[in-house]
């Protein structure tokens, strides 16, 4: 099948990736020319596991191919998929320009029966709105079908590949059948509905793994009071089959450039109905609270701030990816810089984006985890990469200059804790502190 994918981020690279390596022959058009320079000489702009090699291989095979002329891209194809982004804008409403814009290049340049597929994640009624865009703009044939993303950044490739459910939003029956065709070499629950419940499906779904992490934070503070450890809660609530063991993990709350954008869009959508939805409100509002007990932890801890050198591990919004959108870190760092302390961050892999996104004095970016550590009045770890996991507190103690861990993730046990002389505190285990 001939397929255009219209955005090259995280979600359309990675399918278009894919879809080349399920046979399909597949171009990938981005605006941004730097990008698209890259991938042609067979480099991944972003970190995913996995996908470097898919893309020179795929290249290599001569199935897929990158540009930044969307003309090029759309003529012929059978398929254009838009995978554009869809960010806040500052009242959290979804920012559709990028999609809109999207839909009007694509209009000028279709030829031939086209499905045009939403991936993006995209407020109930904007397929309609793309439709009609198009429609405004072409003579030729087409139908539109919204098939939301559910991909994990870290383990998209994979998740691509072995998805739990593949959701086609559509009301025509030609293009049903063309995406259960493209997708007929994934074994997954293909879900066919019309258009507006699969807009719906993904806000749904996100906003309902956004409650869960924000209900489990909310245990774990609740647990530090009544002397209860939030990680034994989670085990055993996880065993009950309704509950699910998933997303019930303690930490300093979710970041990252979908569920911060999704609760607030939908609480949006909500609203613009007249609906208010103040579950998702406070599940928000739960999330933006979390990441300072870190904050108020420090502030505890040290009376002196002002002289303070403060450690920072993990500046992505979750291990494995070189994502820094709405990470915890962003919110966390710029508190203690407002105290006048001094801080040094170690990333494996987002400390080139986080200093590139941040863009504020006073932090010093480490090329090694033991260098920020090292001398520090305190260590933070703000996200569970499994290289912190395999450095023990005893080495971390060896390093700082005051005996000071603030554990944000919950990724140290009692045992490995024992034989240290650390002030340790985590989240919802006060056993351990
Ligand atoms: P991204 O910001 O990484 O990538 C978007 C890309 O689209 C950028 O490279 C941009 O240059 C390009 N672009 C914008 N307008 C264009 C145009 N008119 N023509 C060609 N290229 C254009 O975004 P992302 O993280 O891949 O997310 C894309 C969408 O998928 C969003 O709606 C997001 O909510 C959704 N989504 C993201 C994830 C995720 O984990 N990142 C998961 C599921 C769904």
């Amino acid at each position: 099948m001939k397929i255009a994918v219209v955005g090259v981020g995280y979600v359309g690279l990675v399918s278009g990736v894919c879809f080349s390596e399920l046979g399909h022959q597949v171009v990938c058009v981005d605006k941004v020319a730097e990008k698209i320079e890259r991938l042609q000489a067979g480099e991944a702009p972003i970190y995913e596991l996995g996908l470097q090699p898919l893309i020179v291989d795929n290249l290599d095979q001569g199935r897929l191919s990158f540009t930044t002329n969307t003309a090029d891209a759309v003529q012929g194809a059978e398929l254009v998929i838009i995978a554009v982004g869809t960010p806040s804008l500052p009242n959290g409403q979804a920012n559709l320009s990028y999609i809109e814009q999207a839909a009007v290049d694509i209009a000028e340049s279709l030829s031939g029966y086209t499905v045009v597929v939403t991936k993006s994640t995209v407020p109930v009624g904007t397929n309609e709105k793309i439709r009609e865009i198009i429609a405004a703009r072409t003579r030729e044939e087409f139908d539109v079908a919204s098939v939301p993303e559910f991909l994990r950044e870290g383990t998209a490739v994979m998740d691509t590949m072995n998805p739990d459910r593949i959701i086609i939003g559509t009301d025509s029956v030609r293009a049903a059948d063309k995406l259960v065709q493209l997708h007929e070499r994934l074994t997954a629950n293909i879900v066919i509905t019309d258009i507006r419940s699969a807009e719906m499906i993904k806000y749904a779904s996100n906003a309902f793994l956004a409650t869960k992490i924000s209900f489990i934070n909310e245990i774990a503070n609740i647990c530090e009071k009544v002397g209860a450890d939030v990680t034994q809660v989670a085990h055993g609530m996880g065993f009950d089959k309704r509950i699910g063991s998933s997303f019930l993990k303690a930490g300093i709350g979710y970041g990252g450039s979908c569920f911060p954008k999704d609760t607030q869009a939908l609480i949006q959508i909500a609203g613009q109905m007249d609906y208010d939805f103040k579950l998702l409100k406070s599940v928000v509002e739960v999330n933006r609270d979390q990441r300072f007990n870190v904050v108020r932890k420090l502030d505890l801890l040290l009376e002196n701030m002002e002289d303070a050198v403060i450690g920072i591990w993990g500046l992505s919004f979750k291990p494995e990816t070189d994502d820094v959108r709405d990470a915890p870190a962003v919110e966390i760092i710029s508190a203690l810089l407002e105290r006048g302390v001094r801080v040094k961050a170690y990333d494996p892999v987002a400390a080139d984006n986080f200093r590139k996104q941040f863009g504020k004095d006073g932090v010093e970016y480490c090329s090694e985890a033991a260098d920020a550590a090292r001398e520090c009045d305190a260590l933070c770890i703000l996200t569970e990469w499994s290289e912190f996991q395999h450095i023990s507190p005893a080495q971390i103690e060896s390093w700082l200059k005051r005996p000071y861990l603030i554990d944000g993730r919950n990724i140290y046990t009692e045992e490995q804790l024992a034989e240290t002389g650390l002030v340790y505190y985590s989240v919802g285990r006060p056993g351990m502190n």
